[in-house]
């Protein structure tokens, strides 16, 4: 498969560049190592993956860090379909989506490997039979060097059946924001088309040096941030979690190590940044904004990002350094959608730019059944194209909903963008489940109240959501942490006034102490937020 020749690429012509750094294990693995312990790692699997034919689902559950995508590729590499998991999830969660996807194979490490017994039995519980391989490098290294399966890689990978692009590839769970994860199943052939893709558009070079601290079981941490490093021959630094202190020392890098060239993160990762650069002493938050300039990319993906944010960041003397960050629009069944334009002229606020290349989008208007080729006139987000999936596993009724004309319905709204330095970018509205308010008539969108209440005085976080109502059908309503703990209804109204239609302002609030609730991607369900803030009174 092409990742595969990728790689071998690199270890052919830059054996000793670092591909893969992997800090809690003091590891730094070159592309060379990387092709050995494939390989190695690979024949090993290779008769527990055929027993179960082609395609048989392999769950990756091992801390993050090296071993994870190692077992990855080794899984592509044997014909089997890689599921990557969530370690720390509860057992529940991991059995929702092990005995889902019907596993044959589960590969953990030492720490997990009770966790996975445990899971085995959940799978076979429902009726399967599934292994537990528990891995460690110095065995797969070992195995390597002793020759017992250390034949010359390029025999061993001649051997492996050539892999046709329509094999499926990946099952990767949606964020389960709307409802229980689907099961999103990635062919090689679209897999190729995305990583690709996400690799031209932002210019990845084999110089980059990806610090990496997103969750390995999602679109953004797997096929946004780790396999278009390795597609190019560059380097991702592995961190187990977010350290808001230590991200912005690393930056600055009094250590001089390889500096970092790339940072991607979800919005409320920038918020924490920002939180952890007031934590930090005087004379350190000056040179972490400058570390924070010299970077050559951050980007915001997977949910909005709150202007105030973005302003936060950016604004002359703010804590980014002048850095612009970049926005980009996706999701788990299509890979990155839309992007931020590259010049910085073009990255405006509130927008999340143009398609990505090899991906078409529309916006359709489902009433009239027509497209919308107007701006500013809202319609359903639509995709077609390589990169798109075809399918969620067991789930051909859904599938089939889900597809219109060859083309993809995202179950999100947006607009072609008026406004003159945006012409032409895509400027999301929300989720049409959720995020799209019907109030006496109307149609309002949740994501554009939120970004106004943001702009607003001692506001850190906020939901915005449709409450039944009789009268209106629903009202607009608030979900609010702030700075100000006895702002009203009323006050919002009144500072809102200035920026939003009057059809538009809210009705209802209510002020969360901390954080409002979101999963581990940063989302808020808002079918539960709703039910559990506005409880429903007889
Ligand atoms: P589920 O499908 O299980 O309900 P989910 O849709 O949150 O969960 P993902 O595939 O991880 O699962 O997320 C895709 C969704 O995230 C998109 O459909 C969109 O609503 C939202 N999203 C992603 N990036 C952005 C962005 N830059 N701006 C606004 N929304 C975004
Ligand atoms: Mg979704």
């Amino acid at each position: 498969f092409p990742l595969l020749q990728q790689i071998i690429q690199h270890a052919r012509t830059s054996p000793s560049s670092k591909a893969i750094v992997d800090l809690p294990l003091s590891l730094s693995v070159t592309y060379s190592e990387l092709t050995a312990d494939i390989l190695s790692l690979a024949t090993t699997l290779a008769p527990l993956i055929a027993e179960n034919g082609h395609e048989a689902r392999v769950v990756v559950l091992c801390e993050k860090g090296y071993l994870v995508p190692l077992a990855m590729l080794a899984t592509w590499t044997a014909g089997g379909l890689s599921v990557p998991m969530l370690p720390s999830l509860p057992l529940p969660e991991q059995s929702y989506m092990a005995t889902n996807a019907e596993t044959s194979l589960i590969i953990t490490d030492a720490k997990y490997d009770s966790r996975a017994q445990e899971l085995k039995g959940e799978v076979e519980k429902a009726g399967g039979r599934c292994e537990v391989l528990n891995i460690s490098l110095e065995d797969i290294r070992r195995k390597s060097s002793s020759g017992e399966e250390g034949r010359n890689a390029e025999d061993v990978f001649a051997d492996l059946e050539v892999l046709d692009g329509e094999r499926r590839a990946m099952m990767l769970f949606t964020s389960g924001t709307t409802g229980r994860p689907k099961g999103v199943v990635t062919r090689h052939s679209a897999l190729t088309a995305q990583v690709s893709a996400v690799a031209t558009s932002w210019r990845w070079s084999p110089s980059d040096n990806l610090l990496h601290i997103l969750p390995l079981n999602h679109l953004h941490g797997i096929i946004v941030a780790l396999l278009p490093t390795l597609w190019v021959g560059a380097t991702v630094e592995l961190w187990e979690k977010f350290d808001g202190p230590a991200i912005w020392k690393r930056w600055i890098n009094e250590e001089g190590r390889d500096p970092i060239t790339m940072f991607f993160g979800v919005p409320t990762v920038y918020s924490r940044l920002i939180q952890a650069h007031s934590t930090l002493p005087p004379e350190l938050q000056e040179k972490a904004t400058k570390a924070s300039s010299t970077l050559r990319l951050q980007v915001s993906g997977s949910a909005p990002l709150p202007e105030s944010v973005k302003a936060t960041w950016e604004k002359e003397g703010g804590v980014g350094g002048g850095q612009v960050l970049l926005e980009r629009y996706g999701m788990t069944e299509t890979g990155i959608i839309a992007m931020t334009g590259w010049e910085n002229e073009r990255r405006i606020k509130g927008h999340v730019g143009f398609a990505l290349p090899g991906t078409e989008i529309r916006l359709w208007d489902e009433e009239n059944n027509k497209g919308v080729t107007e701006r500013e006139v809202a319609g359903g987000v639509q995709v077609r194209g390589p990169p798109i999936t075809k399918e969620y596993w067991r789930l051909p009724e859904v599938t089939a909903k889900e597809f219109q004309d060859g083309w993809f319905k995202t179950g999100d709204v947006g607009v072609w963008s008026a406004d003159p330095l945006a012409m032409g970018q895509l400027r999301i509205l929300g989720r049409s489940s959720t995020d799209i308010i019907k109030s006496g008539g109307e149609k309002i969108s949740a994501v554009e109240i939120e970004r106004a209440i943001l702009e607003l005085e001692g506001m850190k976080d906020c939901a915005v959501v449709g409450v039944d109502d009789e009268e209106w059908g629903q009202v607009v309503s608030v979900c609010l942490v702030t700075t100000r703990p006895d702002v009203t209804v009323a006050d919002l109204r009144k500072e809102l006034r200035e920026v939003i239609a009057p059809y538009k302002l809210p009705k209802k609030l209510k002020i969360y102490e901390g954080e409002i609730p979101r999963n581990n991607m940063g989302k808020v369900n808002k079918k539960k937020l709703v039910l559990e803030a506005f409880p429903i009174t007889l």
